[in-house]
């Protein structure tokens, strides 16, 4: 085994954490303070190839492997989760789910622009009646011969005002239950595709959530992914790399806030000495190190299982499950360290304790996790 970095994944967490210092700090807070979406810094991600980062270079992405998006993801995250979450759907629920399973002509029409940035993606799984269920789709797909009509609701969708292209999952045949579900490609500006309020949120608040209607959406059948009745499969398969993702923007939250934390407590006095010289503190720091560092163990393993054809079904939920709750525990103790400092929004750790409690949500709560977990160990 070894756990070194390459020179490659070296100079990527060198560049993404130069980009998250230069471009993403300046106007950090007062984007989240303002719901900002960070327009300017997603297109200079894009250019420099972060926003499609696992796609093959002939369809204008970065030709890198998933240990490469990771460390990228950890470094940008550390400063700034609102920006970050659009790269972990741009890369691996909208890019990767279409070089995966999209055709030719899906990839040259829609993933080549998605992969440089050009236009932003989006996943459309939730809906008002399904979250975690996600089989109880409500939203309808019905077959009109070249052509579906698309009909309902979906809600929470990241990116959902700023993107172009939308993944959207609908019921096409509900007699056959999650085997009658589709994944249709849906362009912003389509007759009958409205894009809802945007959500004022706990965090991540300078990302774009917003509710999507569909009445009666004429989508061309060329647009929908894989055969007829994989659309549920498509976002299960999905969303078990887009795990991988969420997993590593926790890590990277986690890991800023005790970043800050640690040059805070050698810093801060009190009866005399540093804070850090008081046990107490230093045995935060401590744990929160360990967790950190046993957190980036279990997301590495993902990434590498899944760069090497291995299922990753079971190590993404567990990374995701235990980063999360890392990145929740490390971002409440970060603000404890800070003291009163630590309820203002001028040290950051506010912001990434209220961005951390995203992670235990999206993509699968951590209730889903354990569901995922416990079937995979429980089966063998
Ligand atoms: C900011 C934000 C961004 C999001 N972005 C997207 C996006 O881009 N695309 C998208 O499709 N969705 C997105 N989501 C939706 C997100 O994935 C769902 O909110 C999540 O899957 C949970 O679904 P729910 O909110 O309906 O909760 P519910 O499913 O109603 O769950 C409520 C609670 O019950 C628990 N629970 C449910 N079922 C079980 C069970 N069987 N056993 C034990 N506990 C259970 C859950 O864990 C949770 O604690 C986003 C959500 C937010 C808040």
């Amino acid at each position: 085994m070894d756990f070194s970095l390459s020179e490659e994944h070296i100079m990527i967490q060198q560049a993404a954490r130069d980009f998250a210092n230069n471009e993403l700090l300046p106007g950090v807070i007062e984007r989240d303070e303002n719901q900002t979406f960070p327009h300017e810094q997603i297109k200079k991600l894009g250019e420099l190839g972060f926003l499609g980062m696992m796609t093959d270079t002939q369809y204008n992405g970065s030709g890198m492997d998933t240990l490469s998006y990771v460390i990228a993801m950890e470094e940008l995250s550390k400063v700034d989760a609102s920006a970050s979450v659009v790269v972990s759907v741009n890369n691996s629920l909208v890019c990767w789910g279409l070089e995966a399973f999209g055709n030719e002509e899906q990839k040259q029409k829609y993933l080549s622009r998605l992969a440089s940035g050009e236009v932003i993606g989006a996943f459309c799984l939730s809906e008002p009646e399904a979250g975690s269920d996600a089989t109880s789709q409500k939203t309808t797909a019905i077959d009109k011969g070249d052509h579906y009509i698309l009909n309902g609701t979906k809600n929470w969708i990241t990116n959902g005002g700023t993107a172009d292209i939308y993944l959207v999952i609908a019921q096409t045949n509900r007699e056959k239950g999650h085997k009658g579900i589709n994944a249709l490609i849906v362009e912003k500006g389509m007759d009958g595709f409205e894009i809802g309020p945007k959500e004022n949120k706990l965090g991540i608040r300078g990302s774009d959530t917003h509710s999507l209607n569909f009445n009666d959406v004429k989508v061309p059948k060329e647009n929908r992914i894989g055969e007829d009745g994989f659309g549920f499969k498509f976002a299960m398969k999905t969303l078990s790399g887009g795990r991988i993702g969420i997993a590593a923007q926790a890590l990277g939250i986690a890991a800023g806030a005790y970043e800050l934390a640690l040059k805070y407590a050698k810093e801060r006095k009190a009866f005399g000495t540093e804070i850090a010289n008081h046990q107490a503190i230093a045995f935060k720091l401590a744990d929160m190190h360990t967790q950190i560092e046993a957190a980036r163990n279990l997301v590495y393993k993902s990434a590498w299982e899944k760069d090497n054809g291995k299922n990753y079904d079971l190590s993404s939920a567990m990374a995701k499950l235990y980063a999360s709750k890392v990145a929740m525990e490390t971002t409440v103790e970060a603000v404890q360290i800070h003291g009163g400092n630590g309820f203002v929004k001028d040290y950051h750790v506010e912001r990434l304790m209220r961005d951390a409690k995203i992670t235990q949500i999206y993509e699968g709560t951590s209730e889903i996790q354990k569901i995922v977990i416990s079937r995979s160990i429980l089966q063998n």
